[in-house]
């Protein structure tokens, strides 16, 4: 499978020299599968490039997964070309824990007085699957999910194909148990011996003294999760919104100074839109 990067910034968009390098636009991946299905995993802001694309493309079959409602995971929604299309077939996913069903979810990204458009209105086929947390396959991939610890809950996603594995946890605090959520111990496995783990890596050390129960992890805890599930490749994901490209450098050198001493074979980088990856 096919693995593009079109946003790997957490809680707000952001723009600036400061951030060219990893981006500012906020969750969306690109998924394309071996027999080529195409999965969209979450609605930030950088799933508008990605509608831009697909339109020159004509693509009509689409699988968007999402992770869960807070508005950096979805407010790309209705800037994404493909749902003003007729010939779109949008199939949406996602965890019915997320307090509401997907369509209300999304109905509500889309109404007044937010948004002049409705969802009611947009031309495209789009049907919408409460998948809780069960598995479930599109085309050749099995996908498997698993709870978020994180507030107002969400899913990870697991996607595997030809024996090849890609594991999203975004929007994790792997140190702190928000209700529904698992243990650390529960992600290990989840990630365990995966071809390539994106996850949550907001904090530093320093931050954590003042985010803890914020939902999201410190990087040093992410590299152990993926150490312990022994996946070939880690990339750091969700960066603060006032983090630096110079910051999420240092990070990475870290990480990289980290697995070097462990002696690991594991390979760490700071995931940056644009980023592609095949399995
Ligand atoms: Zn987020
Ligand atoms: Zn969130």
């Amino acid at each position: 499978m096919m693995i593009r990067c079109w946003g790997a910034r957490g809680s707000i968009s952001v723009s600036g020299k400061e951030y060219l390098k990893y981006g500012g636009d906020t969750t969306c991946i690109e998924v394309v599968s071996d027999s080529g299905d195409l999965i969209i995993i979450d609605a930030g802001t950088g799933i508008r490039a990605l509608g831009n694309k697909l339109s020159l493309e004509k693509t009509r079959k689409i699988h968007l997964l999402l992770t869960h409602a807070h508005w950096d995971h979805l407010s790309g929604f209705p800037f994404f070309k493909p749902i003003y299309k007729k010939e779109s077939e949008i199939k949406v996913y996602g965890p019915q824990t997320t307090q509401d069903s997907v369509r209300h979810i999304l109905s509500k990204a889309m109404s007044a007085p937010y948004f002049p458009v409705e969802l009611s209105d947009v031309s495209a086929n789009i049907t919408f699957h409460g998948m809780g947390n069960k598995d479930y396959n599109i085309g050749s991939v099995r996908i498997t999910t698993i709870p978020l610890s994180h507030p107002n809950q969400g899913a990870g996603y697991r996607l595997e194909e030809n024996g090849k594995s890609f594991v999203f946890l975004t929007d994790n605090e792997l140190t702190h148990h928000h209700p529904t959520g698992c243990d650390y111990a529960d992600y290990v496995n989840f990630a365990k011996g995966a071809n390539l783990l994106f996850h949550d890596s907001e904090y530093t050390r320093e931050d954590y003294k003042h985010t803890k129960g914020w939902g999201h992890s410190v990087y040093l805890d992410v590299l152990d999760l993926a150490m312990e599930a022994g996946v070939d490749a880690l990339g750091l994901f969700h960066h603060n919104q006032d983090r630096f490209d110079d910051e999420v450098d240092r990070i990475e050198e870290d990480c990289r100074r980290i697995v070097a001493k462990k002696g690991s074979a594991m390979k760490v980088f700071a995931v940056a839109t644009g980023m592609v990856i095949k399995l």
